[in-house]
């Protein structure tokens, strides 16, 4: 006899929507996030395409969804390190790493204050510091702090002021074996690294920014509290270039096209006119992929003042003098070369699969195949795609997965 219970990989949109819809329908569900969160991409951004709304209201009912279901049992800080079986009968082995922080928390954030160790911020993509003991946003759920175990010097001095008992430093990590009749693997993806593309600058000229990271500086907890500035002097741009298919649509980078770039800088696009009416935007790229309804944001974008979208992809980037940087581009249109000159660059780089070790089949990029029987991928792992796409195909992968409870993937 198999095992009647789901597993979900990964806890951004798609995994959320996977393990909210089989508990719902009644089955036992286990969802493992590697991070202390859940949420996954869709924390990071400011806000989404096409309604502009703040991705908490998408993710809010959700949480409210898993909390008031007894039915799902959520795991963070749990990678799965391998997974092997069959149709209706599979075994995950999953590595917990400690949170060192108990469910006694009430986020008061007493120990924030007390820790003396400062690092990088990850949610920041680096842009500014947090503390070794963090919460990521507000909105983070479970909404508990979380330490990080490399940074952490275990001073202590959070224990000392915790009045809730929350902190126990003597949490050791756990290896776990999950057993499931079915698995859905929602793993998602991460931005390609800018800095491999040699020629655009990104990590030698500091205002070539990646797009994620431009979704920090406009988020309101972000980095800058939501003012776009430029990251070498804090000023406020003038002129900004948008660099589409950072790496790509290139056999050297990435082959294919990630799908939701064009509409990431688009949006963007309308951050910055909403802070800066004056400001002079140009968007360089190959072909402009804004498929169905999201046609009419093209169009509403194109219509701006100062906003120019040209035809040509950027060879070059060189900081010159300010930290400006000197594009050098084909104009596809005019049938010229081009050297603009502007204040700030955003790269759109692409989307990369998050891949779980184990009896999984991938095709040739990366993301989970077509092929897989009882284990279904959803969302970006699957291919890339934007937030409402990635809610339809996990709902369709949870069927999968039922069948493969059910009957054992016949
Ligand atoms: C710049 C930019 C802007 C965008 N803006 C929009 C927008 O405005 N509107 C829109 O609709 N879409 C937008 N998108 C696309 C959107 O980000 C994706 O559609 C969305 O993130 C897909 O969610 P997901 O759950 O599939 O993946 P993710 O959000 O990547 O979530 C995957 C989760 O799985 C976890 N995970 C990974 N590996 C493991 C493992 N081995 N074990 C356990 N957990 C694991 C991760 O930590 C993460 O929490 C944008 C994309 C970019 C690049």
């Amino acid at each position: 006899m198999g095992s009647q219970k789901i597993l979900v990989i990964g806890g951004g949109i798609s995994g959320l929507t996977a393990a909210v819809e089989a508990a719902e329908v009644g089955y036992d569900v286990t969802l493992v996030e590697q991070t202390p969160y859940l949420g996954g991409r869709v924390t990071k951004m400011h806000s989404y395409f096409p309604k502009l709304c703040v991705p908490d209201c998408g993710l809010e009912i959700n949480y409210r969804r898993i909390k008031m279901n007894p039915k799902v049992k959520i795991i963070t800080q749990a990678e799965v390190e391998n997974i092997s079986g069959r149709p209706g009968d599979y075994e995950a082995t999953v590595k917990v790493t400690p949170r060192m922080v108990n469910d006694n928390c009430t986020a008061c954030g007493k120990c924030v204050e007390a820790c003396p160790v400062e690092i990088p911020n990850e949610f920041n993509y680096g842009m500014d510091k947090c503390k070794a003991i963090y919460i990521t946003n507000g909105m983070a759920f479970p909404q508990k702090y979380a330490i990080n175990k490399e940074a952490c010097d275990g001073c202590g001095k959070c224990k000392e002021v915790c009045e809730y008992n929350a902190i126990d430093l003597d949490m050791s990590e756990e290896t776990l074996t999950i057993k499931a009749g079915g698995v859905v693997v929602a793993t998602g993806w991460t931005p390609y690294e800018a800095s491999n593309l040699d020629t655009l600058a990104f990590g030698k000229a500091p205002n070539v920014i990646a797009n994620v990271m431009m979704e920090r500086l406009a988020a309101t907890d972000g980095p800058t509290q939501g003012k776009i500035l430029r990251p070498s002097d804090s000023a406020e741009p003038k002129s900004i270039a948008f660099v589409q298919c950072a790496g790509s649509r290139d056999q050297n980078h990435l082959p294919y096209c990630s799908g939701v770039c064009c509409m990431g800088s688009l949006k963007q696009i309308t951050y910055v006119k909403e802070q800066y009416p004056d400001a002079q935007i140009s968007m360089f790229y190959i072909d402009i992929r804004a498929m169905g309804y999201l046609e009419d944001f093209l169009v509403k974008v194109q219509e701006m003042e100062n906003v120019s979208l040209i035809k040509g992809k950027v060879a070059k980037i060189t900081e010159v003098a300010n930290g400006n940087l000197k594009l050098e581009v084909e104009d596809i249109a005019q049938g010229n070369k081009i050297s603009p000159e502007v204040d700030l660059v955003v790269l759109a780089t692409g989307l990369v699969p998050s891949k779980v070790p184990g009896d999984i089949n991938y095709d040739e990029y990366g993301f989970v195949a077509p092929d897989n029987i009882g284990i279904v991928g959803a969302g970006c792992a699957k291919k890339p795609t934007d937030v409402s796409n990635s809610v339809m195909d996990a709902t369709g992968a949870t069927i999968k997965a039922i069948q493969s409870v059910v009957g054992g993937g016949a």
